[in-house]
C-alpha cells in the first residue's frame, strides 16, 4: 500500500493523468492534482477523489511550460501534503503536421511541457526523495518514445528526451532508494485521442468509429485502446516494493505496438 504517501501527477484534470491519480489514491497516496480545465470540474474532481478515495487531495494551477510554476509546484507538494514521494510527469500535448509545415511555435511549446517540465519537476522532486531514501519518479512517455510516425515531430523528439532523461536519473539515483521509469503507453481514449481522431474523420470525411478502427489497425496488434485505469495499474506496480530494483526501463503499455 501506498498509505501516506504524498504523489504529484502533472496533467491529472483529465485522460491517463486523472487515472493515475486515482490508482495512487486508491492504494492510500495522498494526491497533489495539476492540470488545466473548469475551476468548477477540477473542484469537483479534486473533493469527489478525496471523498472516495479519503485521502488528502490537493490541486496546483501551474503551467508545467512555466519553470518557476513548476518549481513553486513541488514546493506545495511539501506544504500541503508534507513532502513528495511519488512524481509522475504525465502533462503532455500533441500538434500533427509534416516537418516543413511544423509551426515553430508548437514545437517549442510541445518540447517545454513534454520533455522539459519533466526534467524542472524533477529537478525540484530530488532532493526531498533523496533525504528520505525513498522516491518514485514515472514518467509518462509513449510508445512515440521508442518507435516514430509520420507528422509527430516534436511529440516523437520530446518522448525519446523523456527516455534519455529517465535513464540519467535512474543512474544518478541508483542507491538513494529512489527509482525512475518511464511508462510508455499506445492508445488509449482520452481527449487528446479523440480530437486527433475527429481531426482525422473530418479531413477525410469518415466517421469517428471507422477512424478509431483505422488507427488501431495502423499501429496496434491489439486492436484495441488501453485504458487510464491500466496505465494507472503500472504505475501502482512501479511504486510498488515488487518493483524496487526496476529502474531506467520503458514499460510498455501498448497492446504490441512496439513489439512489431
Ligand atoms: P489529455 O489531453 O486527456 O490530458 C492532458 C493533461 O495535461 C490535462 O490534464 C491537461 O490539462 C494537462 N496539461 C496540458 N498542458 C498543460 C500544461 N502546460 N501545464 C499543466 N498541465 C497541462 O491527454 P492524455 O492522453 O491523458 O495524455 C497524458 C499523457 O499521456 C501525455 O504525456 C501523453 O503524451 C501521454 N500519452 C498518451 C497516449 C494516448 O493514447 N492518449 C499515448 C501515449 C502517451
Amino acid at each position: 500500500s501506498l498509505n501516506g504517501k504524498a504523489a504529484l501527477v502533472t496533467g491529472s484534470t483529465s485522460g491517463i493523468g486523472l487515472g493515475i491519480a486515482h490508482a495512487l489514491a486508491a492504494e492510500g497516496a495522498n494526491i497533489l492534482m495539476n492540470g488545466f480545465g473548469d475551476a468548477g470540474q477540477i473542484e469537483a474532481l479534486r473533493a469527489g477523489t478525496a471523498a472516495k478515495f479519503g485521502v488528502k487531495v490537493a490541486y496546483s494551477p501551474a503551467d508545467i511550460s512555466k519553470p518557476d510554476q513548476v518549481a513553486a509546484m513541488v514546493a506545495q507538494a511539501r506544504t500541503e501534503l508534507g513532502g513528495l514521494d511519488i512524481l509522475v510527469n504525465n502533462a503532455g500535448i500533441q500538434f500533427t503536421a509534416n516537418i516543413e509545415d511544423f509551426p515553430a511555435e508548437q514545437w517549442d511549446r510541445i518540447i517545454a511541457i513534454n520533455l522539459s517540465g519533466a526534467f524542472h519537476a524533477t529537478k525540484a522532486a530530488i532532493p526531498g526523495m533523496k533525504a528520505k531514501g525513498w522516491g518514485r519518479i514515472i514518467n509518462i512517455a509513449s510508445a512515440h518514445g521508442l518507435v516514430a510516425s509520420a507528422q509527430k515531430v516534436a511529440y516523437v523528439a520530446a518522448k525519446h528526451g523523456i527516455l534519455g532523461l529517465t535513464k540519467v536519473a535512474a543512474i544518478e539515483l541508483a542507491n538513494s532508494g529512489v527509482t525512475c521509469n518511464a511508462i510508455c503507453p499506445g492508445w488509449v481514449l482520452t481527449p487528446l485521442v479523440q480530437k486527433q481522431l475527429e481531426d482525422h474523420a473530418q479531413k477525410e470525411g469518415k466517421d469517428i468509429e471507422a477512424v478509431k478502427a483505422e488507427f488501431l489497425a495502423e499501429k496496434q496488434p491489439m486492436r484495441q485502446f488501453s485504458t487510464p485505469e491500466q496505465i494507472g495499474a503500472a504505475a501502482v506496480f512501479l511504486c510498488s516494493e515488487g518493483a524496487k530494483t526496476i529502474t531506467g526501463i520503458p514499460l510498455s503499455v501498448d497492446g504490441g505496438w512496439v513489439a512489431q
